[in-house]
């Protein structure tokens, strides 16, 4: 048996792309010293799998910015607004990625999207009617060109043809299916080209394949296919899926010419059945995904032989491989220093995950497997009960009825009370909570961490800044203040650390978009709140200002879904045992004070599992409940806010509703505020706060646009539910950029404010 892996985490064991490309959109270096740190990343990465006993390397899964917006470069769908600035090529694609404002123009950046149920963001390809599809990139060429000059004949992996399509925003009035021939050319003459480079493998991504398909969209899959694997030229094309199983489309996978099918056996609840139901197909090689893309735990190897027993009996050609891309952990847990063994040895990273591979194959090819020291070693470990449990938070979970989940009294009455108690202006301007996150903010922490700064001075540091983000709030007139956030790196490591039953990591760093990478905390044992997290700095924030100060915290399913969470027990008793500590911060806010608390679930819709039939027992059954669990217990007038990342919930909107906050903010100004024809349809009763302008691009929005966003808005929804603030958290921002926006968004609030009356 051959091992693989889908594809490496792509910034850096020290996340040097980041640094490097973060330095380059400062100007502080040229474009060919980011290249070389790339280079550099790319050589590394390739030499440790190898070194690891990978046999098929994969390249191209290396990207400046997102795998998706690299394919639509390749194919030449970029929308001129980008290439007619007449930027390089490399500036053209941050571009797109970043949006630009310069002297040669000034655009958005593509929409951003997340990743299925990742929190990996991609950006959003853009096809008017206009668009040409054909191959005019060459970074897929050159990236196995430059492995093969390191001695390494990699498996070049690629956005498929079907999934790119599925991803792409139609602008016109074409759709997917008018770009079938072009689309199908391109990828046959990117197989010609691999041909004549001598690639053995080509590998092909089509997650986009463990949704709930359509018949349109097995057409369009198989006719796609129809056309591109006929010229394989000798190339072996993998068609490799992920984040879930095939059920919709197995029979026309496998009917399809292709050599290899990669199926994932960790999230892919009805892979193993498909296969042992259908088979699998004579002569095709099986890449069996049954190492963890996306967690953290060491593979259980007993469980993973059974499954590769079972398909033992199908597939006679089989190559180890990981469940999805690496992308989704951390890099190695070499730079792990400080996190005590008896954790880390239950740990694996991208790197330890590759060494796993290798043991896999080591056993499974030895005549007495089970006898083996790797096998035994593994035995051992998870034999090993692990510490953390805490009976008493057990029993609270166990507990819980139906009425602990209910506030009282019902929104309408609460609206009426809070309308009057706080006597907002109409369209109250606020903003998401943090604020940049500055050098010296960022320095001050490193020192406290390191014993440099003691705890009395980094506090009074933290106050200085809450009290300077709260003049400049005055001063710019913001109806609602936040105290910046300042002391947390994260909106999930800070309360993890305040939370017992939680473990950190120094290095462990995730990709979430191009250059942001975030650090998961990792849930180990029961959870229960050990001290109040927020209360003193948002009581202090609230005595230097008359204007409601919201209390910030984050909600039991984002903090779960940006951890990464235990396998022994259910999401369902995580998520309660962690809305059972972030109610207690809930109460302790309001009886200190704070009138406006803002519960963010910035990753409700994430983990959302693809295929709808799975929703509500899978997710929405325990994620609603545990968010209404957090507040249920305040008094009508105090105002709990909420805050979403993600605008794409047109389709659970009435579990959104059903929340049950008073106020929700969430991120509108990339999709075009499209979010509102669906509040408005569905008589959305919750306030809201859809952002009117990116946060994720350092461009300055005209108090003229921002005023269309209220405009647009206006026509939609009553005026007297309408709130106006960013998309989202301003902590990646600088300030020179910040000041500004928010100076024209409230002075476009307060323009429509006076137009209404
Ligand atoms: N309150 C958080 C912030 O402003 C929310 C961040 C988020 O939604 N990702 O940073
Ligand atoms: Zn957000």
């Amino acid at each position: 048996m051959n091992t693989t892996i889908i594809g490496y985490p792509r910034i850096g064991d020290l996340r040097e792309l980041k640094f490097a490309s973060e330095k380059y959109f400062r100007g502080e270096i040229s474009a060919a010293e980011l290249e070389n740190t790339a280079k550099t990343i790319r050589r590394y990465d390739l030499e440790l799998q190898k070194n690891s006993g990978i046999d098929i390397i994969p390249s191209n899964d290396f990207s400046f910015y997102d795998g998706v917006l690299d394919t639509a470069f390749l194919l030449n769908a970029v929308p001129e607004r980008y290439t007619a600035l007449g930027l390089s090529k490399l500036d053209t694609y941050f571009a797109a990625a970043r949006g630009y404002q310069g002297d040669k123009g000034d655009v958005k950046a593509l929409a951003m999207k997340k990743w299925y149920n990742t929190n990996y963001h991609y950006m959003v390809p853009e096809i008017d009617d206009a668009a040409e599809i054909r191959l005019t990139g060459t970074k897929p060429f050159d990236l196995f060109s430059e492995a093969l000059e390191s001695g390494i004949k990699t498996k070049p992996v690629i956005i498929g043809a079907y999934t790119f399509l599925k991803l792409a925003r139609y602008k016109g009035n074409k759709t997917a299916a008018d770009f079938v021939n072009d689309t199908a050319a391109a990828y046959s003459e990117i197989l010609k080209k691999f041909s004549g480079l001598g690639a053995e493998w080509v590998q092909f991504d089509e997650p986009s394949l463990v949704k709930d398909m359509t018949a349109d969209d097995i057409a369009l899959f198989t006719s796609l296919y129809e056309k591109i694997l006929p010229n394989k030229s000798g190339v072996k094309v993998l068609a490799q899926t992920y984040f879930g199983d095939v059920r919709d489309c197995y029979k026309q996978l496998c009917a399809l010419d292709f050599d290899g099918i990669g199926l994932d056996f960790v999230e892919g609840k009805k892979a193993l059945e498909l296969v042992k139901s259908n088979g699998f197909p004579v002569g095709k090689t099986l890449f069996a995904g049954v190492v963890n893309g996306k967690n953290i735990w060491r593979n259980h190897y007993a469980a993973t032989l059974n499954i590769l027993g079972e398909l033992k009996k199908y597939a006679s050609d089989i190559v180890l491989s990981t469940s999805c891309s690496l992308l989704h952990v951390p890099c190695t847990l070499a730079n792990e220093t400080k996190l005590d063994d008896s954790y880390k040895k239950h740990f694996a990273y991208a790197a330890e995950k590759l060494t796993e591979l290798a043991e896999i194959r080591k056993i499974i090819s030895s005549d007495s497997p089970l006898d083996t020291a790797e096998y035994i070693r593994n035995q051992e470990l998870h034999n090993t009960p692990r510490s953390g449990r805490n009976d008493a938070v057990r029993a609270k979970v166990a507990k819980l009825t139906a009425k602990d989940f209910v506030r009282v009294p019902d929104f309408a009455e609460r609206e009426k009370i809070q309308k009057k108690c706080f006597d907002l202006p109409l369209f109250p301007t606020t903003t998401i909570g943090s604020f940049p996150q500055t050098a010296d903010v960022k320095a001050a922490r490193k020192a406290f961490r390191s014993n440099e700064l003691s705890a009395a001075d980094y506090e009074s540091f933290i106050e200085k800044k809450i009290a300077e983000c709260v003049a400049l709030q005055e001063e710019i007139g913001l109806d609602v203040l936040v105290h910046g956030e300042f002391e947390r790196n994260d909106m999930v490591e800070y309360f993890g650390e305040c939370l017992d039953g939680y473990i950190f990591t120094e290095k462990a760093w995730v990709q979430s978009y191009g250059t942001r990478c975030v650090k998961p905390p990792v849930v180990w044992g029961d959870i229960s709140r050990a001290k109040p997290m927020t209360v003193r700095w948002s009581v202090y924030a609230q005595s230097l200002t008359k204007k409601p100060m919201k209390g910030m915290l984050t909600g039991p399913v984002t903090i779960l879904n940006w951890s990464f969470p235990r396998e022994d027990i259910s999401l369902k008793e995580s998520a309660l045992q962690i809305a059972l500590a972030i109610r207690e911060e809930v109460l302790d806010l309001e009886a200190n004070g704070i009138r406006i608390i803002q519960v963010d679930e910035a990753a409700l819709r994430e983990k959302l599992p693809l295929r709808k039939s799975d929703w509500r027992e899978d997710y929405l059954d325990w994620a609603i409940p545990a968010f209404r669990y957090v507040h249920s217990g305040v008094k009508p007038e105090t105002q709990i806010h909420t805050h979403m990342c993600y605008s794409e919930f047109a389709d659970i909107i009435r579990d959104i509703d059903d929340m049950d906050a008073d106020v929700i903010t969430f991120e509108a100004s990339r999709s075009d505020l499209t979010i509102l024809d669906v509040l408005k349809e569905n008589n959305f009763r919750t306030e809201v706060g859809p952002g009117v302008y990116d946060i994720h691009s350092p461009r300055v929005p005209s108090k003229e646009e921002i005023k269309a966003a209220i405009s647009k808005m206006k026509e939609r929804i009553p005026a007297e539910k309408l709130w106006v603030n960013p998309d989202c958290g301003l902590k990646t921002r600088g300030n020179a950029e910040t000041v500004p926006s928010l100076k024209n968004l409230v002075n476009a609030a307060i323009e429509a404010r006076n137009e209404n009356c």
